[in-house]
């Protein structure tokens, strides 16, 4: 009797590790070199191309961090109150005009310069003011509530490392030692292309059997939020001739092509045969789940990475493949994202020999973070997506994965804007 088989990788033949093919990438993506200078406010979300070295210590000047009394520990009794006069006063940008004296307290407020000659400062919460005097509790140590100058980041340190995507922090660090503007790597140039007879824009009529291109916007946000400036190809047809001509423009002027649908074995997939005519494929069937077909190639020198059609795998193999590559290209400094040992809250069954994602959400059960698996696991489930919080990564020996047994999970908040 014949077999037949409902899994669709039931298909014979090598297929890459998700290791081997990241290391494929590795090997084969040069990054751009080309450089600019950007006033800070533009530099959010791009990658720092030198280090920043400061040029100045953070803070500048020693300060209190409170509002208090300044004072030379030297005259406080370790056992006893100690009453001072108040002869002086320091306020943020007002610093004292004088060095302090033995034997009297400065009346300082948050931020203000320690006057030379105190080293610590009283919190007002903890004194009593009366007459000009001040009554300091004993106990307190040297150099309480003093920051000292350069304690942040000292002058000649190495503040922000090249190769860093710039967060909102790195901009403030960066301000704070005076920088009006970062050298940056220049954005990518990315097109991005559909492919498929049945796939139209939203808004557009939908003819029996069409459906709406998902992936397009998908991706465009995806390499929008990696910094890439994305030109639009819209949506070609399943006809290698046209995919070719489209693929060839695409080339000119652009880091990088990204595609979706069109790259699996049935007669109505282009994207691979384009591509070898065009330039060379470098890999194309993967083990992983889902997503196995996942291209990467290049046409002339411009490296292109042919996503699957399902949006499922759409996502997880731009999250597992196409960012790495990506923030490669854009001359980020080498990362993995971070993945978290979770509880399993579900048993479930695999294939040894490929690496599957199953998305998740996560839940509080006491002590314990429990990955609940979306109900629904196919690939073409896009809802499944909105409504989890990540991925668990069973990895390619697993087989069996018992309920209540510790796996890994990776956040979409680590991956995905
Ligand atoms: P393919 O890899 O081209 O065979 O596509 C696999 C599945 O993904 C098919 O059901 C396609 O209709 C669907 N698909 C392909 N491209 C898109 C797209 N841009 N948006 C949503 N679904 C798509
Ligand atoms: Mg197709």
């Amino acid at each position: 009797m014949a077999q037949l088989s409902d899994d669709c990788f039931a298909f014979g033949g090598n297929l890459l590790t998700v290791m081997a093919a990241l290391a494929e990438i590795e090997a084969r993506v040069t990054p751009v070199v080309e450089t600019e200078t950007v006033p800070l406010p533009a530099a959010a979300g791009r990658i720092l191309a030198r280090d920043l070295i400061a040029t100045m210590n953070l803070p500048p000047h020693a300060n209190s961090a409170v509002d208090g009394y300044a004072v030379a520990h030297a005259d406080l009794m370790p056992d006893r109150e100690t009453v001072l006069p108040v002869t002086g006063r320091a306020a943020a940008g007002h610093p004292l005009d004088r060095p302090a004296r033995r034997g009297e307290a400065i009346r300082i407020f948050t931020g203000a310069p320690m006057p030379d000659g105190a080293d610590t400062v009283m919190m007002q919460e903890d004194c009593a003011v009366e007459d000009g005097l001040v009554r300091l509790k004993p106990g307190i140590r040297k150099g309480a509530n003093r920051r000292r100058a350069g304690e942040d980041i000292a002058e000649g340190e190495i503040a922000l490392s090249a190769g860093q995507r710039l967060r909102a922090p790195d901009l403030g660090l960066a301000a704070a030692l005076g920088q009006r503007e970062l050298c940056v790597f220049r954005p990518l140039r990315v097109a991005l292309l559909s492919t498929g007879d049945e796939v139209r824009d939203p808004g557009a009529a939908l003819p029996p059997g069409a459906i709406y291109d998902a992936n397009r916007f998908m991706l465009a946000a995806l390499l929008t939020g990696l910094g890439c400036v994305v030109s639009d190809f819209g949506i070609r047809p399943d006809r290698e001739a046209a995919l070719a001509d489209t693929l060839a423009a695409a080339s000119a002027e652009h880091d990088l092509i990204v595609t979706s649908g069109g790259v699996s074995t049935g007669e109505e997939d282009h994207v691979k045969s384009a591509v070898e005519r065009l330039g060379s494929l470098h890999f194309w069937r993967l083990a992983i789940k889902p997503g196995r077909p996942v291209a990467l190639g290049q046409v002339g020198n411009v490296p292109l990475i042919g996503l699957p059609g399902n949006p499922v795998a759409v996502i997880v193999t731009f999250v597992v493949l196409a960012r790495p590559l990506i923030l490669k290209l854009a001359g980020a400094a080498p990362s993995r994202p971070r993945v978290f040992p979770v509880r399993a809250g579900f048993a479930y069954r695999k294939k040894p020999g490929r690496r599957e994602y199953l998305r998740a959400s996560l839940k509080r059960d006491g002590d314990a973070v429990v990955a609940v698996k979306y109900a629904r696991d196919g690939a073409g489930i896009l809802s499944s997506i909105v409504r989890s919080d990540g991925l668990v990564i069973l990895d390619e020996a697993s087989s069996e994965l018992a309920a209540g047994s510790m796996v890994e999970f990776l956040p979409f908040s680590e991956v995905i804007g």
